[in-house]
């Protein structure tokens, strides 16, 4: 039986040290059988070296007498901070709405900006949500443009077209939101040619598609049941079909990257994006679900779908 901490304040109170955080670890990821990250053997049977005569964690391999500990191919190898920071800082990054901005991080854990910065970087690259399946049923589609905001910019570098989708100095973010899930994908631009082979690879055929009027989605029906709101004459719900859903994910994204991140350049976009994914995602899981879920996936090789079946 795996804990699941009901609050940050029990994770505290239960994790008091590096230690009990790598035991805690060890529990979730191996369950008793520690794995050989070199060689794939699972057995209760590799070798437990010690130090001083104290065992810290480090095993020799049974079967390739290679050395490991339960960091060696997650986000904490290698890492100077211990792995109780790193356990405060997951907790906080995976259960605020909004995340948290490297500065903040720094000041909470007593780290340096530069390490926070660093932390959250792995953290946000773990933090993609690993599904396979593709949506099936009704299909919310939708695009969202994050950039710069010209009333923020110096006269000579407004950029014209700022507003609508005819955006030039935006980066446009396609989302798929179905049965609660969202996908997004950053996009070079928001015609048909980017947007249809995109809901072809995400959308089993024959689903209902949900979208505005927007030219690019013209011809969906020939491969599924399309939907159409007139958004422009002011009809958003028809027969309980709505995009309000993936709306409200495109607010929280807007709202989290300018709010916490104040900005997101293009190059890093996809990141945040898959952060705030993430978060949504899993938001009906309870924060200690997800604080378990986003230690496992410190781990790139357990996809979503295990650990579901794990029922952790
Ligand atoms: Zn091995």
């Amino acid at each position: 039986m795996i804990a699941k901490f009901n609050s940050f304040s029990e994770m505290l109170e239960k994790l008091p040290t590096d230690g009990s955080c790598r035991l805690f670890l060890e529990q979730l990821r191996w369950n008793g059988e520690p794995v050989c990250p070199h060689c794939g053997i699972k057995t209760k049977d590799h070798y437990k070296l010690k130090s001083n005569g104290i065992f810290k964690g480090l095993y020799k391999c049974r079967d390739c007498r290679e050395r490991f500990t339960v960091t060696v191919k997650t986000m904490f190898e290698g890492s100077h901070i211990g792995l109780r920071k790193w356990f405060i800082a997951i907790y906080i990054f995976s259960a605020h709405k909004k995340g948290i901005s490297s500065l903040q991080l720094s000041r909470d854990l007593g780290i340096t900006q530069k390490s926070a910065w660093f932390m959250l970087g792995r953290l946000r690259s773990s933090f993609k949500e690993k599904t396979e399946v593709k949506f099936e049923g009704i299909t919310q589609a939708d695009e969202c443009f994050i950039g710069g905001k010209n009333k923020n910019r110096h006269a000579n570098k407004k950029v014209k077209e700022s507003q609508g989708r005819s955006v030039k100095d935006k980066t446009p973010v396609f989302g798929l939101l179905c049965d609660g899930k969202v996908n997004t994908t950053i996009v070079i631009d928001t015609k048909a040619s980017t947007l249809k082979p995109i809901i072809k690879e995400l959308v089993l055929e024959g689903s209902i598609i949900v979208t505005d009027e927007w030219g690019a989605y013209n011809g969906l029906s020939s491969d599924f049941q399309h939907e159409v709101l007139k958004h422009n004459d002011n009809e958003f719900v028809r027969d309980g079909f709505h995009t309000n859903s993936v709306e409200g994910f495109w607010s929280l994204l807007k709202r989290g990257i300018f709010g916490i991140y104040h900005s997101a350049s293009p190059k890093h976009l996809n990141k945040y994006c898959d952060e705030f994914s993430y978060r949504y995602n899993t938001r009906n899981i309870g924060d200690g679900n997800r604080f378990n879920l986003s230690l496992v996936n410190a781990d790139e090789r357990i996809s979503y779908k295990q650990l579901i079946a794990k029922d952790i």
